[in-house]
């Protein structure tokens, strides 16, 4: 996960003050030694880094805040805004036209992330905002980018269109608006070509497409596991080009988080999405606030929220919860439930977004085994329906039937067993719990 090493620097020097009763200016400015440490480390502009230390110095020795009655926590609230103010304060939304199609143009050096980008952002309208999005395929350069596109699109359902690649981008990108204006599209996302590194030729092409293209937004896709790097592509384009937002991919990655958070310092461009993993749902809107939250360790508890609402099925949940009660839970029930937990997304980002989970050392080497997952599918998907409804049949030959069938032990699936039963003698106790409450007291 992204600004592992940061987060867990910044965690603990916080955690110190946090619960202080008193702070003198001497506290203030010792802690403060080890966050621009910290910060440098994490590959941050050094004058970002200046200019972050000496803001939030002025504010934390106010006498507001050391004279508070919680002086160690108004510290840590102090970092945060400026953490928060460095990301970009307000989140900053995808510009809409005033009438369809909003026509976004995708730019960027090659293998940043722009064709995978470009695919995960039409999800992102189709399925968040129901909108609808045609992809243009306008790289024409580097070999199987459209095919890419093509791809993405037939995946996802979405027409992509192309002209091949012997057809000048600007042409692309005219027939292409005459289609979606003519198709009433919501909206036009066209791939355009990146380089390896800035070109003048590929900028004015770039800038040609602009002009006939008109674009509501140019949005640029900054690979954030390249670092400094990252900000210098930055200014480059918007030099150039006149960038209007980015888009920092592979932050699940193990990127130190210099990029994200010198960026908008640096170049004045706003943050508008994050790229948090290769597949298609893996994008999410950036939300400043949220981004300093979770790297304080304090969780991010609404984007958690925003995901379950998007894949948890609301009356499924209900249902399941029902069958706890009346313990009819069965191995199905379960399998679904760790399909849904999955659809969130991979369980150490999830992980990332609980408050005060990074100070839980211990979790993050438990429980996030996808392996240990996909296994205890394998399993359940080798029983019968009886077996999954009544796992007391399942008796020695069957278990050993099972296990071949998965392609696991039987020591593996007894353990699975042993945990449902568990789980279920778990569920009984909680419910009796709470009719034990009802009742105006505890049973155990
Ligand atoms: P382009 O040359 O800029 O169009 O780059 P691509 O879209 O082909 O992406 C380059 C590589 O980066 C591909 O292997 C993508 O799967 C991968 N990639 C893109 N975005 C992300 C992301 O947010 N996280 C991770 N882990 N990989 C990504």
């Amino acid at each position: 996960m992204a600004f592992e090493g940061l987060a867990d620097r910044l965690q603990s020097t916080l955690q110190r003050i946090r619960g202080k009763g008193k702070v003198t200016e001497a506290d203030v400015k010792e802690m403060m030694r080890e966050v621009r440490l910290a910060l440098l480390e994490a590959d941050v502009n050094f004058r970002v880094v200046k200019d972050f230390i000496k803001k939030v110095t002025e504010r934390a020795v106010g006498q507001e805040v050391l004279k508070s009655l919680t002086p160690g926590q108004q510290v840590v609230k102090v970092v945060h805004d400026e953490l928060t103010t460095l990301l970009g304060g307000e989140q900053s939304k995808l510009a809409v036209g005033t009438k369809p199609p909003t026509v976004i143009m995708m730019v960027g050096l090659q293998g940043a992330g722009k064709t995978t980008t470009t695919g995960k952002l039409a999800n992102h309208l189709r399925k968040k905002l129901n909108r609808q999005p045609l992809l243009v395929a306008a790289d024409i350069y580097r070999p199987a980018a459209i095919q890419q596109l093509e791809t993405l699109g037939k995946q996802l359902s979405l027409p992509v269109f192309s002209m091949g690649d012997q057809v000048s981008p600007v042409e692309i990108a005219t027939k292409a608006l005459e289609k979606a204006k003519a198709e009433h599209y919501d909206y036009v996302i066209i791939d355009t070509a990146g380089r390896l590194h800035i070109d003048e030729v590929l900028m004015e092409e770039l800038q040609q497409v602009k002009e006939i293209a008109n674009p509501h937004e140019i949005l640029l896709v900054v690979d954030s596991m390249t670092g400094q790097d990252a900000v210098n592509v930055a200014e480059s384009f918007n030099e150039k080009l006149g960038v209007t937002g980015v888009v920092l991919t592979k932050l699940d990655g193990d990127t130190r988080g210099g990029a994200a958070l010198s960026i908008k310092a640096v170049t004045n461009l706003p943050i508008k999405f994050a790229g948090m993993g290769e597949k298609m749902d893996a994008l999410e809107p950036f939300h400043p606030d949220r981004m300093s939250s979770r790297i304080l360790g304090m969780g991010d508890v609404l984007t958690l929220i925003e995901k379950a609402q998007t894949t948890v099925d609301e009356e499924k949940a209900k249902e399941l919860q029902k069958k706890m009660r009346d313990m009819s839970f069965t191995f199905d029930d379960f399998l679904e439930q760790m399909g849904q937990v999955r659809n969130l997304g991979p369980l150490d980002q999830l992980l990332g977004m609980m408050p005060g989970a990074g100070k839980m050392k211990g979790l993050k080497n438990v429980s996030i085994d996808e392996k240990q997952i996909s296994h205890v599918e394998a399993i359940i998907k080798s029983m019968t329906k009886l077996e999954r409804e009544q796992p007391e049949i399942i008796s020695a030959s069957r278990k050993r039937r099972i296990a071949n069938g998965s392609g696991r032990t039987v020591q593996e699936v007894n353990r699975l067993i042993k945990q449902f039963e568990d789980m279920k003698k778990m569920m009984k106790q909680m419910s009796g719990m709470m009719k034990g409450k009802k009742k105006g007291g505890f049973k155990f």
